[in-house]
């Protein structure tokens, strides 16, 4: 990590989705600066222990791991319980947890447009609802949610994931309004694409959708979008986190910040 730095010692911060990808890299971001770590997402026991094993010995911070489902209400209930009895606060949710599809929405199988919404959006709702009495309570409080530039934008063959992204957005401002005043702020990162295993299974799905090569979905159909025709690195949107979580950004406030190489300026 070679972006900002944050003074987050002696902190919580909860990140869903952290087995993998952005969400790995994100909780790596938080424990270097200081934060005690809890885990969530789905994978291999033994590799979800090495990783929560490397944060507490590269970083010097406490790691916990949680499994629960995020399209299980009463698990993600006890996801945020579970923090608050392990680490006794809670003062930073970051929810990142999602899964993609691609298809023509005529095409979309309607248990997949629901999974979509339940891990992207609704699991977002039960993370609040939960993690904010504590947050309140203690004064302060930072919630950021990893939406996407599709949170700004559409794309054709992506109906489910822009309407939960887009959700996404909405729910950020809503939250950040009504927890004003409390010292609790709510913002959204609107990464482009970043090479992680969630777009790696993308480029096939999107190469059969479009019937083109996988080459050609990389250079003309995702990084056509994103004007520097680059991937998005993990210190892009570690660096923004960073800032929001800290007591720098304590003014910015239900915003949905775009880290897209120019995507959405088009
Ligand atoms: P990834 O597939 O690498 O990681 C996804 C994480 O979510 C994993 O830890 C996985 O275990 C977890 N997860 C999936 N289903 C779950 C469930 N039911 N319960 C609990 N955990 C679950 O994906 P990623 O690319 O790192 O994406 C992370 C977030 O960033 C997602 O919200 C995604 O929409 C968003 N995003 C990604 C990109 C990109 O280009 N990769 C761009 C914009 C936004």
């Amino acid at each position: 990590m070679g972006g900002l730095k944050a003074d987050l010692s002696g902190q919580v911060a909860v990140i869903t989705g952290s087995t993998s990808g952005i969400g790995l890299e994100l909780a790596r971001g938080l424990a270097a600066n200081g934060a005690h770590i809890m885990l969530n997402g789905l994978g291999d026991a033994g590799e979800i222990e090495q990783i929560r094993a490397a944060i507490e010995t590269d970083f010097g911070v406490k790691a916990a791991f949680h499994g629960a489902n995020m399209l299980k209400p009463s698990e993600i209930e006890d996801l945020i319980g579970e923090t608050v009895k392990t680490f006794g606060r809670l003062d930073i949710l970051v929810n990142n947890a999602g899964i993609q599809h691609v298809a023509p929405v005529e095409e979309l199988a309607p248990e997949k447009w629901d999974a979509i919404l339940g891990i992207n959006l609704t699991s977002c709702f039960h993370t609040i609802r939960h993690a904010l009495p504590v947050m309140k309570k203690a004064g302060r409080g930072r919630i950021v949610n990893i939406a996407s530039a599709h949170g700004l934008v559409a794309s054709p063959y992506k109906s489910a994931y822009v309407a939960a992204k887009h959700g996404v957005v909405g729910l950020t401002k809503t939250i950040a309004l009504e927890a004003a005043e409390a010292g609790v702020t709510c913002n959204a990162i609107c990464p482009g694409y970043v090479r992680t295993p969630l777009v790696e299974s993308q480029i096939a799905d999107t190469a059969k959708a479009r019937g083109i090569s996988e080459e050609e979905v990389v250079r003309d159909v995702m990084l056509s979008a994103q004007p520097t025709k680059k991937f998005v690195e993990y210190d892009h949107l570690t660096g923004l986190l960073l800032y929001l979580v800290s007591d720098a950004g304590a003014s910015a406030n239900g915003a949905a910040f775009p880290v897209e190489g120019g995507w959405v300026a088009a």
